[in-house]
């Protein structure tokens, strides 16, 4: 049983800033589909929405479940180095950091827009745009900032493949990971994406497992409707490839947890 969700947007892309209640339903969603911690990760150029004392707040109202405290840190040229520093000030109070690639050369459009992103990988050599893209998350995994990836394999969301084995792709990427003592999570959102897939790929998440990369779980939710999505058939995937433990955060304190 699957009981916690570690990728969720709160103010998806609204400006509103946290209070009860935006928050609060949020708790009832996750009782509702039996969820015991979740962690709440607006993207980092959404950061001055983001209120610790309003969080407090509804961990006093709500003491049976674990509330986290996360953002989404990316690489968006226009926004990732003021949210870099944001993070740096704020992070006795933060529990869990997602690092993310949402953008390539272009500044004004995440790669990942559906479907309108996908121009971005036309008329590119997709082999070239996977070394680009695992550069990028080598470069997040680095900053000394986060303490999970998100959507570790996000370039493949309009269903564009590399041409030579994914392990030979990721494997630099996994032992940085590695090295820097990161998770890695797993995200149901992949399965409403065109690629319909989860993230990462069954071989990354494999290859991960077998180096000893812990994982947690996530929905990457932009609305409470969605949290915990999919979790029944990630659980099951989870169990064909044999991860029976997943990974819960306090304060960038990482704990194990077995799922089965
Ligand atoms: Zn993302
Ligand atoms: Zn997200």
């Amino acid at each position: 049983m699957l009981f916690s969700d570690y990728h969720t947007h709160p103010r998806a892309h609204r400006t509103q800033r946290y209070t009860q209640a935006l928050l609060q339903p949020w708790v009832d969603a996750a009782r509702k589909v039996e969820l015991s911690d979740i962690a709440f990760t607006d993207h980092d150029r959404f950061r001055e929405g983001v209120d610790f004392d309003e969080i407090d707040r509804l961990r006093e109202q709500n003491p049976g479940l674990k509330i986290r405290a996360g953002i989404e840190l990316d690489n968006d040229p226009a926004s990732s180095a003021i949210g870099r520093k944001w993070i740096e000030q704020n992070w006795d109070r933060l529990d869990c950091v997602l690092g993310s690639v949402h953008f390539f050369d272009r500044a004004d459009q995440m790669f990942d827009t559906v479907p309108a992103g996908a121009v971005q990988f036309e008329g590119h050599n997709i082999d070239d745009l996977y070394a680009d893209y695992f550069r990028r998350v080598r470069e997040i995994a680095a900053s000394g900032l986060i303490d999970c990836l998100a959507h570790l394999d996000l370039i493949k969301i309009h269903g564009h493949r590399p041409s030579a084995e994914i392990g030979s792709i990721v494997v630099e990427t996994l032992e940085l990971i590695r090295a820097r003592n990161l998770a890695v999570e797993l995200s149901t959102a992949g399965w409403r994406k065109p690629v319909n897939e989860l993230y990462p790929s069954d071989q990354v998440i494999e290859l991960a497992r077998v180096k000893g990369i812990p994982f947690t779980t996530a929905s990457d939710a932009h609305s409470y409707a969605q949290l915990g999505d999919g979790f029944d058939r990630l659980a099951e995937k989870m169990s064909i490839l044999g991860v029976r433990e997943v990974c819960v955060y306090t304060n960038h304190k990482r704990e194990t947890r077995t799922v089965a």
